[in-house]
């Protein structure tokens, strides 16, 4: 069976280093993004020019029609979905909670949340064993801020995290038997571009003497997890979480 993956939000950051990973692995893989076309275009130039297969497909994860031509045009030009990594994700401004407008607050849902639940839904159509599909895996990356709260930075942002976490047990007892397996990466303080939204893009720099292992972790080094856990080596693990920060 060819290995076809959707990295969601695979433009930058974390995203990239899978997309490229999963490449070198063999995958076909859609390269997902929201604005940053040029960005998208680059990973699928790095992987092409490697003599990998990519496609870059422009779709905003929170809005179902986009999700649903997204799925449809991955299908017709790659092939039939194997894997899926949720990962576009976004942060604010760093505030309290006095400070957050049901507008922010429905932003960081509607993209961290509803996204990955619009994108397994999708998948699960498509792979499932009930709908006559091969099986399959998917891999939601969620956040240590699911554990830690992110108090005084983005409580929005973290129980959006935490209601991932929530998503990846259910859905992977939920389809269990029907040939997908569902699994989470929560990194820590990574070297990407999200910081800035946050108003802090030296961040992790500003953190990580704090850290048990008193250093940032590098987008590769969750991409490498996220590998391990879409491909056969973890073929007897489902409904887990590997916590990816350091030993925070
Ligand atoms: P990043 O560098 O800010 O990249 C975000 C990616 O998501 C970009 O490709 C962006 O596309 C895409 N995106 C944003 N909103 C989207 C939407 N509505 N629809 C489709 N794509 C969308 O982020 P990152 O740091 O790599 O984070 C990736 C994931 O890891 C996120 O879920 C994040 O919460 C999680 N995480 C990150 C850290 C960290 O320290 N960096 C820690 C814990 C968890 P454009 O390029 O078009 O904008």
């Amino acid at each position: 069976m060819n290995s076809v993956a959707l990295v969601t939000g695979g433009s930058r950051g974390i995203g990239r280093a899978t997309a490229i990973l999963l490449a070198q692995q063999g995958y076909a893989v859609g390269v997902n993004y929201l604005n940053n076309k040029t960005a998208a275009q680059s990973v699928v130039d790095e992987i092409q020019q490697a003599g990998g297969k990519a496609i870059a497909l422009q779709a905003d994860i929170a809005d179902e029609t986009q999700v649903v031509a997204m799925f449809k045009r991955l299908g017709e030009e790659l092939g039939t979905i194997t894997a899926l990594v949720n990962n576009a994700g976004i942060l604010f401004q760093q505030t309290t909670i006095e400070n957050l407008s049901a507008e922010r607050i429905n932003k960081v849902l509607s993209t961290n949340l509803t996204g990955y639940f619009l994108c397994c839904r999708e998948a699960v159509k498509i792979m499932s064993h009930r709908h006559g599909g091969k099986g399959g895996t998917i891999v939601n990356v969620s956040s240590a801020a699911a554990r830690l709260g992110a108090p005084g930075e983005y409580v929005d942002y973290a129980a959006s995290k935490g209601a991932v976490d929530t998503l990846t047990t259910g859905l992977a007892l939920e389809v269990a038997a029907y040939g997908i397996r569902v699994n989470c990466v929560r990194p820590g303080l990574i070297y990407t571009e999200m910081h800035a939204s946050g108003g802090e893009p030296g961040r992790v720099d500003r953190v990580k003497a704090n850290l048990p292992m008193q250093r940032g972790g590098q987008p590769e080094e969750v991409a490498q997890a996220i590998y391990w856990l879409l491909s056969d080596s973890s073929s007897y693990v489902t409904g887990s979480f590997l916590d990816l920060a350091g030993g925070r």
